[in-house]
């Protein structure tokens, strides 16, 4: 059984702390997390897709525009990836890219508008990790989407943050008791 991580918008806008919508430290404390499992999946010959948000600047029709300030706007600094992690996550795009993928996305969910679904298909993924930001936004839309077209999640919770407590923990115990979801540390 193939298996994949995604690691879900750990950008700049979402973990600085100039962020335009920024987790801020719950963010940034993931940071050595993300790039260990990051690193594990390459020795573990697994796939990686970093799924990044990116919107257009000005474009009134983005639906996120009426709900958030403008945040990861396609080549920005904001939607450049973060960290230590964003380091080695550049560095996997450049040294495996049969096996690591940069997948922009412009909605909540990495398979909505995307080719994720058929990429993890045509490799043979069924099992799949997720990680990053946020916990009740983008990663549970993603989960609930991977989880109603079949595929085993698992989503580490010291690897994912949210703008609040409150929206962290009720996420994780939807994604826990309602999707069936591994949400082990
Ligand atoms: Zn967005």
């Amino acid at each position: 059984m193939n298996k994949a991580l995604l690691v879900i918008d750990y950008s700049n806008d979402f973990v600085d702390d100039n962020g335009a919508l920024s987790c801020k430290a719950a963010g940034q404390a993931l940071d050595s997390f993300i790039a260990g499992v990051i690193e594990k999946a390459a020795i573990d010959n697994d796939f990686i897709f970093i799924c990044n948000d990116e919107h257009q600047a000005f474009d009134s029709y983005d639906p996120e525009a009426a709900l958030f300030p403008p945040h990861n706007i396609a080549g920005t600094w904001g939607a450049e990836l973060y960290g230590q992690s964003g380091v080695i996550a550049r560095r996997m795009l450049e040294q495996r890219p049969q096996k690591t993928y940069y997948l922009p996305k412009t909605r909540y969910s990495a398979f909505f508008g995307t080719k994720l679904d058929s990429m993890l298909r045509c490799r043979k993924v069924e099992s799949i990790t997720v990680v990053g930001l946020c916990t009740d936004i983008c990663i549970l839309h993603t989960v609930i989407d991977a989880c109603y077209l079949g595929y085993k999640v698992c989503v580490p919770q010291s690897g994912c943050a949210s703008l609040t407590d409150v929206g962290q923990n009720w996420a994780l115990q939807h994604m826990e008791y309602c999707l069936g979801v591994e949400c082990r540390k």
